[in-house]
């Protein structure tokens, strides 16, 4: 079933190729290991498109890979993977390297899992937790690149790019699907779906952000969604809580949620997603969904911080006001609905402490930005939530919730020296 695809036929742009990328794959090789660009970098080369971060494999260990790079880490307890580091600061740029990965249906892994001492070979990692499921375990058996091909979710995220000579390596079909713009499960759907539930939101996520591409759910790849819903009510919260941020922070959010609708998938992924497509037809969420694609768009980091405090600011809003016409004080009163608004709508997750956090100052600096009045204005602009907090004010007055003079004038501020700030304020008087 192995296909070697040579450039003239997969077409794909070498100079849309990483240059750290190529290091990582050329110091493999050379140290005589196999190594391939893998994954939705491959996809998106081959779609012509720029991929946002590459993914390296090999048939090196994790230890292996780390004695060759100057800066590399052995990550993960679940999934030991290297991340090689390039650059420092902003501009820094991490490769992430893992070992190719044996395939192993539930029985065997369960299998496995049941008998420490298992035969196969080549296992790294065993010291690692094992859990009932074996999971854990199934996830860190090395094995050949067929079957770490065989246990990924869809075709066209199956292939190897080997970047020097320019071979994409498909055992799955990935080059052909991709032509026929069909997104489409590696195997059984069904049991796949059953096997780990969080890629029926996978399945979601590519389908919209290869929409415009073209691109839709092939068939029997889409048929068992609907019933594979309620396997999601095994898989922790954290992962769902993740699964639903990447969902939206394709740079298709749009796109993401009508896909959902058209899919039958509008309710009982998880709570907050199905809030999402309730409120991505008003006007603050929708500005809030746009603004964020336009920034993916334009490679900007987005921050999940800013799209869940729109998408909750009804909520907010209205316990304030009840709040308020119950005589409370305004900032006890803030504060005790943003409380409301967690306890109700976030919940579990809230262990997420700095993403809480943020969502909590973004709201409570928008009663602040409308006292502009002696040193008010110069401690808000340099709060460090400054930023996110001024642009949901800007959403807000977008939508005439509040006056865009004050959005303007905050803009204005946010921009002005030192000199001009005082008589900005100064004017007011
Ligand atoms: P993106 O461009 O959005 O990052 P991606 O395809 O790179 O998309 P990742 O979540 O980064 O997606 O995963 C990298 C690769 O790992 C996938 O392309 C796929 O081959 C494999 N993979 C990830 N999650 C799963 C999963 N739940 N089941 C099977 N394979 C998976
Ligand atoms: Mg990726």
């Amino acid at each position: 079933k192995r296909r070697e695809v040579g450039a003239q036929e997969h077409g794909i742009d070498p100079s849309l190729v990483d240059e750290r990328a190529l290091n990582v794959v050329h110091t493999l090789k050379e140290a005589g290991y196999e190594a391939y660009i893998v994954g939705g970098a491959v996809r998106d080369l081959l779609l012509g498109l720029r991929p946002k971060d590459f993914d390296v494999a090999t048939n090196a260990t994790p230890e292996q890979v780390k004695g060759l790079f100057r800066r590399a880490f052995i990550i993960g307890r679940r999934f030991r993977i290297v991340h090689v580091v390039y650059g420092r600061g902003r501009e820094h740029e991490v490769i992430e390297v893992s070992t190719f990965r044996a395939y192993m249906d539930n029985a065997a892994a369960e299998q496995v899992a049941g008998n420490e001492k298992t035969s196969r070979s080549e296992l790294a990692g065993m010291k690692h937790a094992v859990d009932a499921s074996g999971r854990v375990l199934r996830d860190n058996v090395w094995g050949p690149q067929e079957e770490d091909a065989t246990r990924r979710d869809f075709t066209i995220n199956a292939m190897y790019y080997d970047p020097e000579t320019q071979t994409v390596v498909d055992y799955h079909g990935g080059i052909k699907d991709a032509k026929k713009r069909a997104i489409r499960m590696i195997g059984d759907p069904l049991t796949r779906y059953r096997e780990d539930p969080v890629r029926l939101i996978r399945a979601v996520r590519f389908c919209a952000k290869l929409n415009g591409l073209g691109f839709s759910l092939e068939s029997k790849t889409r048929a068992p969604l609907i019933e594979c819903l309620s396997l999601l009510a095994d898989v922790p919260q954290s992962r769902l809580f993740d699964e639903m941020l990447k969902l939206l922070q394709t740079g298709h959010s749009l796109a993401t949620v009508e896909q959902l609708k058209a899919l039958g998938l509008a309710e009982g992924i998880y709570p907050l997603l199905d809030l999402v497509v309730e409120r991505a037809e008003s006007s603050f969420v929708k500005a809030a969904l746009q603004d964020t694609d336009r920034r993916v768009g334009e490679g900007k980091p987005v921050a999940a911080s800013f799209l869940l405090s729109c998408v909750l600011w009804s909520d907010v809003r209205d316990g304030w006001a009840g709040r308020l016409a119950r005589k409370e004080h305004p900032f006890p009163a803030l504060q005790g609905a943003i409380d409301d608004v967690f306890d109700a709508r976030i919940g579990d997750v809230s262990g997420r402490g700095k993403l809480g956090a943020d969502m909590r100052e973004i709201w409570m600096m928008q009663p602040r930005f409308e006292k502009r009045v002696g040193q008010t204005p110069f401690t808000l602009v340099e709060q460090p939530r400054f930023r996110a907090a001024f642009d949901f004010m800007r959403l807000r007055a977008d939508i005439g919730e509040i006056d865009v003079v004050l959005a303007d004038w905050w803009q204005e501020f946010s921009l002005a020296s030192d000199d001009l700030r005082e008589d900005l304020v100064a004017q007011l008087r």
